[in-house]
């Protein structure tokens, strides 16, 4: 097997140093430039040089370059190494910005692509509602056609950023005499609008980024549909393939367990360091092993993309992996910080937070929910099962996930 890419690619890769050389951090009087600037500033340019929105057209915004899965793994791999910044995140660059290029309407691409990848507009993703989660197909929210709008009643829950949104991408049922599937419409949402109302719900970490959302008669213009009407969920299997895709990324659990062997040396059992406990070690090891799976996970989707094939089943391990290890990883740290964790919420103190910045104890709670955001663990279980072994159907036909 020949995990290499090739002269061409590390020829690539060269040209790939010498911009980051030239261009991050900043030089000269843009060193000082406050972070937020810097960041787009350095982006600009990375767009110009080819090197960030790779497939999003130019008159989007994008930098419009021929689909090449490896030359788009060795910018992420590079920049990466030097904190350079990448594709902005956030819900609407990664989940809706593909959607309506895969799908959209023109004028949708023309309004909405440009300012959400530049984060003039924010998003929230509608999808959950209380008792449609796993069978997210059995959701209730109503939208109807009155003259030129939709008219949507109804309730969602566990929006994410639905508080701050500019915009929401939403499931609505609007063909109530057609089956489950066959009945939802994705439509746009404007947020900022009379009969919308937001309730924070305050996590277990102390901070509230999703809520319930209600809608009581709000409008939306009869043209925000995505696709056709009843199409809704052919849609939404876009969104959500590129949800599991910016969640399955193997680079961040690499990075994780880089800062658990940090912890574990920093840190003493029975007056040794953590790391030289065998059970620690051992646990480490396993956490290893995983990583590794998921790495080498990570190149088969890479091969099937760079094929042109579906990733298929692939993408579903990579998340499950993704959020397994997380786990794994968050909770040895508990084990390690024992009981200064409690004087700390982040545990700071030690000087050795993970690379999201949350602390271990907030990555710890945050791995039990990212477990379930995006489909949870068992469902991601059952598809695999049933797909990729050939075992027989899950007796709770139609659940889905969100
Ligand atoms: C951090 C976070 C962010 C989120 N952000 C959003 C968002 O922005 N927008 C949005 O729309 N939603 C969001 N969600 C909601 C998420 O998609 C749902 O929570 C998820 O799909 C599960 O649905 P549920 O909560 O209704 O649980 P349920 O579907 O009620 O499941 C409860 C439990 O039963 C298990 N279960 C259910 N059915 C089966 C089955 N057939 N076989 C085996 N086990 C089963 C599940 O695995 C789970 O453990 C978010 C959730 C989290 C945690």
């Amino acid at each position: 097997m020949d995990l290499s890419y090739g002269s061409e690619m590390e020829g690539f890769r060269e040209e790939v140093l010498a911009f980051l050389e030239e261009n991050w951090p900043l030089k000269g009087d843009e060193a000082d430039l406050p972070f937020d600037r810097a960041t787009s500033l350095f982006r600009e340019r990375a767009i110009a040089g080819g090197y960030l929105y790779r497939n999003i057209p130019k008159q989007y915004g994008g930098s419009e370059r021929e689909p090449d899965v490896l030359r788009a793994q060795i910018i992420r791999e590079e920049f990466g190494k030097k904190w350079a910044p990448l594709e902005a995140r956030g819900i609407g660059t990664m989940m809706l910005v593909p959607t309506l290029l895969e799908r959209g309407e023109e004028w949708q691409k023309e309004k909405f692509v440009r300012p959400t990848i530049t984060g003039e507009c924010t998003w929230c993703q509608g999808y959950s509602e209380p008792g449609s989660g796993s069978d997210l197909a059995s959701l209730k929210t109503r939208g109807e056609l009155v003259g030129d709008d939709w008219v949507i009643n109804g309730q969602k829950i566990w929006t994410s950023g639905a508080h701050v949104a500019d915009y929401m991408f939403c499931l609505v049922r609007t063909e109530p005499g057609e089956s489950k599937h066959a009945g939802i419409s994705y439509l746009l949402i404007d947020m900022k609008q009379p009969g919308i109302e937001v309730r924070p719900l305050k996590m277990m970490t102390g901070s509230a980024d999703f809520n319930e959302v209600f809608f009581n008669d709000v409008h939306t213009p009869k043209d925000w549909i995505v696709g056709k009407r009843g199409e809704g969920w052919l849609v939404s299997r876009t969104t959500l393939k590129h949800e599991r895709n910016s969640i399955g990324a193997a680079a961040q659990t690499r990075a994780a367990l880089g800062g658990l062997v940090k912890l574990a040396k920093a840190t003493e059992v029975n007056g040794r360091p953590a790391l030289e406990d065998a059970s620690i070690r051992q646990r480490l090891a396993e956490i290893e092993g995983y990583v590794k799976a998921h790495q080498y996970s990570g190149y088969r989707q890479l091969t099937k993309d760079g094929k042109g094939e579906e990733a298929g089943i692939i993408t579903m391990m990579m998340k499950l992996y993704s959020t397994e290890i997380g786990h794994k990883t968050a909770k040895l740290s508990m084990d390690l910080i024992d009981d200064q964790g409690l004087l700390s919420a982040g545990a700071t103190h030690l000087g050795l937070q993970p690379k999201s910045g949350q602390g271990w104890i907030g990555q710890y709670m945050y791995s039990l929910g990212i477990a379930v955001a995006g489909g949870t663990a068992n469902i991601q279980r059952n598809v695999i099962g049933e797909r990729g072994l050939g075992l027989p159907r899950d007796a709770a036909a139609n659940r889905s996930s969100s």
